[in-house]
């Protein structure tokens, strides 16, 4: 049983798959979710092949820095999501990353899949850039990366190796979805937010 501090993390994190359930950001089982516990070397993070419209706080389970699964959630049929390695992966190049969130969306699927070539997609002279953290105006440019998509997620993070050392806060794996991660479970959920807003109007932009 989750308590303290963990307890809390659980319950933040519930009522954001939750909310992002109702926004059609995780269909079919997919995306995962998870947060720096207590203890800075393990993880709450969502099982794998739950419904998210069913998710239940007893659905997130604590994995080690390596993604193996811990007491007492060592139990048969009881997986961590089965992209672990790049919340881990993120975790240890971001050490103040307290969060990290994993949508699937429609704009996200799209847009990284017939955007793939360009490598990014980017932002500027919007308000709503403000909702990622350390942007205090809206005149910058915000880059997402877009990597092609694995079942290997060691392939993953080497394609994003380059992006790490710049101001990024999050990326489009193609055809797949979006991580974005935070220094609290509420600014990385307010990056997803912020990114699905910027998908929309990018999107709403290329029919004019
Ligand atoms: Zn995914």
């Amino acid at each position: 049983m989750l308590t303290g501090r963990n307890l809390e993390l659980a319950q933040e994190l519930l009522e954001s798959i939750r909310f992002f359930n109702q926004r059609g950001w995780s269909p079919a089982t997919s995306t995962n979710y998870s947060a720096r516990s207590e203890d800075p070397q393990k993880y709450l993070i969502s099982r794998s092949g739950v419904d998210k419209s069913k998710f239940e706080l007893s659905d997130l389970i604590l994995i080690d820095s390596e993604g193996t699964v811990l007491a007492p959630y060592i139990r048969p049929g009881v997986k961590s999501s089965a992209e672990t390695e790049i919340h881990t992966g993120l975790y240890a190049r971001f050490p103040e990353a307290q969060c990290v969130l994993h949508t699937h969306s429609v704009l996200g699927t799209v847009l990284s899949y017939e955007l793939l070539a360009q490598g990014e997609l980017s932002f500027e002279g919007l308000e709503i850039l403000k909702g990622l953290e350390g942007n205090a105006t809206h005149e910058l440019r915000e880059i997402l990366p877009i990597v092609p998509n694995s079942q290997d997620m060691s392939e993953i993070l080497r394609n994003m190796e380059g992006h790490f050392a710049s101001q990024i806060h999050g990326f489009l794996i193609a055809g797949h979805g979006l991580y974005t991660w935070g220094n609290t479970v509420a600014a990385a959920r307010r990056h997803v937010e912020t990114f699905e807003f910027l998908f929309e109007c990018y999107a709403t932009k290329r029919r004019f």
